[in-house]
């Protein structure tokens, strides 16, 4: 294993009974990187989360987290890390302050209350009880009772779940601003936006595995094709437009429900090119044309076969087992 790596994972797995939530997870974070888990629900995140956190144990594989076995955790590795859990319970009399002056109050050398609240955009907020909080103030707080502590590592498990947008731009704010501080970052998400929008590098798990691993434009680039998006004034002209792209892209050309818009694959930008002045000499009113990589939802339905948001029903589920 990688001493530098901040947590390594070889050949992890977790059942549930008879149930296998991981078969196989093979990881390794460096330091002061930001790493997402994107997988839909079900996909074995918070299994493999729990487990590097100490909070669950293991079937099988090694598993190291700033150089210790979180199955034999020691005090000062505690304090290492930072958690934030899926869905929390703040005291809801508590102020922002004075919950985090409790929980700086269980570290040996914790970062200063009034820096974090600063941290984690809460200044407004500092003497408002906890359960007076909007969700994304609350995950704020959250991800301030993760930093208290000073930590190395922060996990961060699905934080913006449930957030309006408004909501979630402020933690991803609060994420940047962590990963300038140098803090190893593990976020587990289901939403492809958010591992685009904050993770070094992401490994994409389905069912248990990981079917992909590499940063944000590697991930697009192996589906292989650009996506180009064409919207042509007049819905006379689409069929015109549809059948140039089709003999110059030679593949399958989509046109959308409101008839003007077009999109197709698009592996070579040179033959793109062309197929704008082609459109034009033949005249086509192109209003819109962009060539970009695909997004992150497409390279999800790529690799899987099934859109990221696909909660599949599974009747071989076991009883739940309890974390210790
Ligand atoms: P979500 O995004 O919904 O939180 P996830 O990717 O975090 O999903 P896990 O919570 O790790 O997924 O669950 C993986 C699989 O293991 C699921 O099928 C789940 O039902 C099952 N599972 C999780 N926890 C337990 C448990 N304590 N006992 C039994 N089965 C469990």
């Amino acid at each position: 294993m990688n001493r530098s790596a901040a947590v390594s994972i070889k050949g992890l797995k977790k059942s549930y009974g008879d149930f296998d939530a991981v078969k196989g997870i093979d990881l390794e974070i460096p330091t002061g990187e930001v790493f997402a888990i994107l997988g839909p629900n079900g996909a074995g995140k918070t299994t493999t989360v729990e487990i590097l956190e100490g909070y669950r144990d293991r079937t099988a594989g090694e598993v190291q987290v700033l150089g210790v076995d979180p199955a034999a955790p020691t005090r000062t590795w505690r304090e290492q890390i930072g958690i934030v859990l899926q869905e929390s319970e703040p005291n809801t009399l508590l102020s922002v302050r004075e919950t985090l002056e409790m929980f700086a109050g269980y570290y040996s050398s914790p970062r200063g209350v009034e820096e974090t609240i600063e941290l984690v955009g809460l200044s407004e907020k500092a003497d408002t009880r906890a359960g007076r909080l909007s969700g994304g103030q609350k995950r704020r707080l959250d991800v301030g009772l993760a930093l208290i502590g000073d930590p190395d590592l922060i996990f961060l498990d699905e934080p913006t779940t449930g957030l309006d947008p408004r909501s979630r731009n402020q933690v991803w704010n609060v994420v940047r601003a962590l990963v300038a501080d140098g803090t190893t970052v593990l976020l587990t998400t289901q939403y492809l936006d958010e591992a685009d929008q904050l993770a070094d590098r992401i490994a994409v798990i389905d069912h248990g595995k990981v079917i992909a691993e590499g940063t944000s434009s590697e991930l697009k680039a192996s589906v292989g094709a650009g996506a180009l998006h064409v919207r042509v004034a007049e819905p006379e002209q689409a069929e015109q437009a549809e059948q140039m792209l089709v003999a110059a892209l030679g593949d399958e050309v989509s046109r959308e429900s409101d008839g003007i818009s077009l999109s197709a694959r698009a592996d070579d930008p040179s033959l793109v090119a062309s197929l704008l002045t082609q459109l034009n000499d033949s005249g086509v009113e192109v209003t819109e044309f962009s060539l970009g990589q695909p997004s992150l939802d497409e390279v999800f339905l790529a690799l899987t076969g099934h859109p990221a948001e696909d909660d599949a029903e599974r009747s071989d589920q076991p009883e739940p087992e309890v974390a210790r």
